[in-house]
């Protein structure tokens, strides 16, 4: 059953989305768009030396000139053609719109259009809270992810939509709730059976390759499977992914210059063996700094990543029209 919308409300906690608002933000996008707007006159030779994710963090729409095509891999490339998804659909709301990343290939867009409704009509899930897809030529961004790059890559709220439209405000304030206590343990008052039957559903897509989750959800749900079906596979453990899921579909059809990572296939059939006890464990966790006698000297932050890092197609992209 959804919990109240007063309920909800008061309810959510703390997250770490709330980064990436504010006047900073505003002053750096708006740097990035005045860059953006120099490169599309750009020769090839300047292009390669300018910053990736100004370029692409600055870019206002999708190509428009290009057919859909995801180019590179999740976490170095870009996207033609991208599409977006609606701000508010009959099962999801998007959320943190001055972030302007709900583009996605037209794929990743009909497949979180497929899913909220059918995560609302068959799982008792009250719609989807939509975050990160990607930019709207995809690309590395000025704050946040890794990946999300070529439009195949959406992060949804583990958190229910409520009954009513949110404001353009609540969307940026509205923090999400943890389902987990720590890094080891699931909160029992906040996951529900809704929540396992929602994640199920995304990972039971065959477009899905993966489902990127915090391990003590991976646990959860190990468990409530009884430790059984195949598409518990593509369920992976991941740091950070206690507020919302990550879904990541595979290249379309469509994208001969994107690539796929090679299939989730853990040697246990599932994950919930070995695989997830590592993760359960403390090795891929970082460690607490030592305490030095002398503190360490400032490394020298690396030069920015340009856009000769990334697939010579992604410089057609921010200069097409
Ligand atoms: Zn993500």
């Amino acid at each position: 059953m959804p919990m109240p919308i007063c309920r909800w409300l008061f309810a959510a906690t703390l997250l770490a989305l709330a980064a990436g608002t504010g006047p900073a933000l505003a002053q750096s996008t708006a740097d990035a768009q005045a860059l953006a707007a120099k490169a599309s006159s750009m020769n090839d030779k300047e292009l390669k030396k300018l910053p990736a994710k100004k370029v692409f963090g600055g870019q206002k729409g999708p190509t428009t000139s290009l057919k859909a095509r995801a180019i590179g891999s999740y976490a170095k490339g870009c996207m033609a053609g991208g599409k977006a998804l609606e701000v508010d659909g009959p099962a999801w709301q998007v959320m943190r719109l001055s972030r302007n990343r709900n583009w996605g290939h037209p794929e990743l867009v009909a497949l979180v259009e497929r899913f909220a409704v059918e995560a609302k009509t068959k799982d008792g899930w009250n719609g989807l809270l939509v975050g990160d897809l990607a930019q709207p030529r995809g690309g590395p961004m000025l704050s946040g992810h890794a990946s999300h790059q070529i439009g195949l890559d959406a992060d949804i709220w583990l958190t229910p939509m409520p009954d009513r439209t949110l404001t353009r405000k609540e969307r940026e304030e509205i923090k999400a709730k943890l389902v987990v206590k720590d890094r080891k343990h699931i909160d029992p008052d906040v996951w529900t059976e809704a929540h396992a039957r929602l994640l199920k559903r995304a990972a039971s897509y065959p477009e899905v390759a993966r489902i990127f989750v915090h391990p003590p959800i991976k646990a959860e749900m190990c468990r409530w499977a009884k430790g059984k079906g195949e598409w518990l596979a593509k369920i992976r453990p991941y740091f950070g992914h206690n507020w919302h899921f990550h879904i990541r579909i595979n290249c379309p059809a469509d994208s001969p210059n994107c690539t796929n990572q090679p299939e989730a296939r853990p040697k246990d059939g599932t994950g919930c063996g070995d695989e997830l006890a590592h993760w359960l464990g403390d090795k891929p966790w970082p460690k607490p700094p030592k305490p030095e006698a002398t503190p360490p000297k400032p490394a020298k932050p690396a030069p920015p990543l340009t856009l000769s890092a990334l697939p010579a197609e992604c410089r057609a992209i921010v200069t097409a029209e």
